[in-house]
């Protein structure tokens, strides 16, 4: 019982980055989704399951996860989830 609390924290995240890597190399397959974008638009986009289900950015494909909060929904695909995009997406698009 001598294991520093430091190390399981750092075991533990090393452990769930490789189960997130496997979960998104996954996910990597791209299909055409309807996308009902939040400022009105109707867009018929090419995404992997991923970006579909909300664990990368619409655009560049940075994951989700990795950075809570620099995220922004844009909008939400019917019956598969919400589409997110990072920060600097969401300011540089359009
Ligand atoms: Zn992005």
């Amino acid at each position: 019982m001598s294991v520093e609390p430091e190390r399981i924290r750092a075991l533990d995240r090393a452990t769930k980055q490789r189960l997130w890597d496997r979960m998104i190399s996954s996910m990597q397959t791209v299909s055409s989704y309807v996308v009902l974008l939040d400022d009105g638009g109707l867009e018929t986009l090419e995404l992997t399951a991923a970006q579909a289900e909300g664990f990368e950015c619409l655009t560049c494909k940075a994951q989700c996860s990795n950075s809570a909060g620099s995220f922004v929904p844009v909008g939400r695909i019917p019956s598969v989830g919400s589409v997110f995009q990072c920060i600097a997406c969401s300011v540089g698009a359009r």
